[in-house]
């Protein structure tokens, strides 16, 4: 058997639905599956709305209470990469259609019975930007059909998010801007609304201490992943030196992306940082001495035959949108399937002075 680090790490998918997936991911580090899972929540671009303009709000409901609730409803997103400019990257002076959207909502209830507002009200209308224009730009055909309209919307079989009930002679009137963001800025940009992942359910590593009663077994029933994992024997002396590297992932997503481009997505943007990370150094002034001195650093990927620092082979010439002073972005095509054994996947046999890439 192959030693541990020597394994190529492995996805394996156990379920996958329309809005969440459960895969296993073996053979590879705690740090990198919690960093795959902190990318996932934090750092996947969608588009959401950010600011709102009311020009009737007869509601019980505060203009405050309205704007917020406008904020969090999910809006299909899918390739926001390429789809939609950051707006403090755009020169437009506030908001034009190459950053963002414009959805309006306009209800009135005219019934007796109260009304239930929800986001199915929101269309999306062209928007009328003001000041010069960005001359260029391919932003628009690539969207999708649906881009920045509510998840959901016209969907029977996805029921729509409730923003306000109104009553006879109650009225809404507002203009909403949705832009691009990240949930490090705010949480309604996150694609996820739960990712979660376990590891070692039979506890072998001792990496939790349980509380209990009388009998551990009985307080603290097994989770369903126990069944992949051998128990552990009760002479089993504890192995110290020990690693997890049998992760299993449940990410859920509130279906502004598919959890397939969230996976993808996080993988992309885990490699983009690792890839600044990189070049950050590179950029140390005594590096091309270290070149000189056959200090070979780390082979990034074998396929490109990259042999150190100075090449730009292994590296796209894409610029990222959210990468300042030239820094390029890992080759990262969205047809690269990391679910397989695909170049997304370093080697863990591609060590070079310390570098584990
Ligand atoms: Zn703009």
């Amino acid at each position: 058997m192959q030693a541990l680090e020597e394994l190529e790490p492995t996805v394996r998918i156990r379920e996958l639905k329309k809005d969440r997936v459960n895969f296993v991911l073996e053979n590879v580090d705690l740090a990198f599956a919690n960093s795959l899972r902190r990318v996932v929540m934090a750092d996947i671009p969608t588009v959401a709305i950010d600011m709102v303009e009311i020009e009737t709000n007869t509601s019980v409901l505060p203009d405050e209470f309205i704007a917020h609730r406008l904020g969090m409803i999910p809006l299909i997103s899918t390739n926001c990469d390429e789809a939609i400019r950051y707006t403090r990257d755009c020169i437009c002076l506030a908001g034009c259609s190459f950053c963002s959207i414009m959805l309006v909502l306009n209800v009135a209830c005219h019934d007796d019975t109260t009304m239930d507002v929800t986001s199915d009200h929101l269309d999306v209308v062209p928007l009328n930007a003001e000041g010069p224009l960005p001359d260029s730009g391919d932003e628009i055909q690539k969207r999708t059909e649906h881009f920045g309209h509510p998840v959901g919307k016209n969907d029977p079989s996805t029921p729509p998010v409730l923003i306000c009930k109104i009553r006879k002679g109650q009225e809404l009137k507002m203009r909403c801007i949705a832009k691009k963001g990240i949930a490090k800025e705010h949480a309604k940009w996150s694609p996820c609304s739960a990712v979660s992942f376990e590891y070692d359910p039979h506890n072998k590593l001792r990496h939790t201490t349980y509380w209990y009663e009388k009998d551990i077994k009985d307080e603290w029933p097994l989770s369903e992943n126990a069944r992949e994992e051998e128990p552990p024997r009760d002479d089993e002396p504890f192995d110290y030196n020990a690693k997890p590297n049998k992760f299993y992932f449940e990410i859920e997503t509130d279906g502004s992306l598919n959890p397939q481009e969230v996976v993808m997505k996080g993988l992309a943007e885990l490699q983009t940082k690792l890839a600044n990370l990189i070049l950050g150094l590179k950029q140390q002034p005594d590096l091309e001495i270290m070149q000189n001195e056959g200090v070979g650093m780390a082979h990034i990927q074998p396929q490109t035959q990259a042999t150190g620092w100075g090449e730009t082979s292994a590296w796209s010439q894409q610029t990222s949108p959210r990468t300042a002073g030239g820094a390029s972005q890992w080759t990262s095509s969205p047809d690269n399937n990391p679910w397989g054994n695909s170049a997304g996947w370093s080697s863990p046999s591609q060590k070079a002075n310390g570098w584990n890439m």
